[in-house]
C-alpha cells in the first residue's frame, strides 16, 4: 500500500562532477526496476545539474533543507520557493544535524514542513532522540513533541508527508538502532499519525535512519511499518546506495 522510500542524504559531500558521476551511475544501475522509489538529496551547489540529469528517470530529488520565508535579507539562506524552482520532490525539514549544530527548533522546522507543503513539495520531516534523552527516559516524549510542532501548520490531510524517525546516537556513529526499537517507534508514530490525520495517517510513510548499511538494510526495510530508510554515509557510494534501496523491494 505504501511505496518504500529510499533517500540518500549526502550532507554536505561531492563536487558537481562528483554528483554527476553518482548519478549518472546511478542511473545506470536503477534501470526500469519498481516498487521502491529512490530520492538523492545533494548538497544545493548539485541541485540544478542533478535536476537536469534526473529528469525524465525513476529517480526523486529532494534538497537538505529549505527557510520558509519567500524572499529577503537571510543572508546564506535558501528559500522553499528556490528550491522548488530547481524542481525538488522533497525537503528533508529538521535534520537532526540542524537541529543539534545549527540550532533550529521545532516552530522553524514546523514552519519548514509548512512552506514546504503549500509549495507542493513533500517534507521528510526528521525526529528522534539524542543519547541523553534516550538516558534519562524520555524517547517518546521528545519525538511526540518533535512531531506534533513539525505538523502544527497543516491541516488534517498529510497530503506526501514522510516523518524519518532518526534516533540521533545511531546517526553517523555505525551504531544503528536495534530493528525491532525501529518497529516499536514507527508503530506508535503510525498510532499518533491516525489520531492526527484519522485514516489518511495510513499514507504517510515512515523511514528508518541512522547507520543504515548494505548488512542491515535488509532488517529495517522488511519491517511492518518501516516505510523506507534515510540513508547518509552509506549513500555515498552508488552501487552501496542501490544495494540498499534494493533490499526494500516488497
Ligand atoms: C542521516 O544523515 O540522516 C543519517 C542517517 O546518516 P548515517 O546513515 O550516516 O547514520
Amino acid at each position: 500500500m505504501r511505496t518504500p522510500l529510499v533517500a540518500a542524504n549526502w550532507k554536505m559531500h561531492k563536487t558537481i562532477p562528483e554528483a554527476r558521476a553518482y548519478l549518472e551511475r546511478l542511473l545506470e544501475l536503477v534501470g526500469r526496476e519498481a516498487g521502491v522509489e529512490v530520492v538523492v538529496i545533494p548538497s544545493f551547489t548539485s541541485l540544478p545539474a542533478a535536476a537536469e540529469l534526473l529528469a525524465g528517470t525513476p529517480l526523486g530529488l529532494g534538497a537538505q533543507d529549505a527557510y520558509p520565508e519567500p524572499a529577503g535579507a537571510y543572508t546564506g539562506e535558501v528559500s522553499v520557493t528556490q528550491v522548488a524552482d530547481v524542481g525538488v520532490h522533497y525537503v528533508l525539514c529538521g535534520h537532526s544535524e540542524r537541529r543539534n549544530l545549527f540550532g533550529e527548533g521545532d516552530e522553524l522546522v514546523g514552519r519548514k514542513v509548512q512552506a514546504v507543503v503549500a509549495h507542493g513539495i513533500t517534507p521528510i520531516l526528521c525526529v528522534g532522540e539524542t543519547l541523553d534523552e534516550r538516558r534519562a527516559g524520555g524517547v517518546w516524549k521528545v519525538v511526540e513533541r518533535q512531531l506534533e510542532r513539525g505538523v502544527a501548520g497543516l491541516n488534517d490531510n498529510p497530503r506526501g508527508l514522510v516523518i524519518a524517525y532518526e534516533p540521533v546516537w545511531a546517526i553517523g556513529t555505525g551504531v544503528a538502532a536495534q530493528p525491532s526499537d525501529a518497529q516499536a517507534m514507527a508503530a506508535r508514530i503510525r498510532v499518533w499519525l491516525r489520531k492526527r490525520f484519522g485514516a489518511r495517517g495510513d499514507r504517510v510513510r515512515i523511514q528508518y535512519g541512522g547507520s543504515v548499511n548494505t548488512d542491515n538494510a535488509g532488517g529495517f526495510l522488511s519491517l511492518p511499518d518501516v516505510d523506507g530508510a534515510l540513508v547518509g554515509g552509506a549513500s555515498l557510494d552508488p552501487d552501496t546506495f542501490w544495494a540498499i534501496a534494493r533490499s526494500a523491494h516488497r
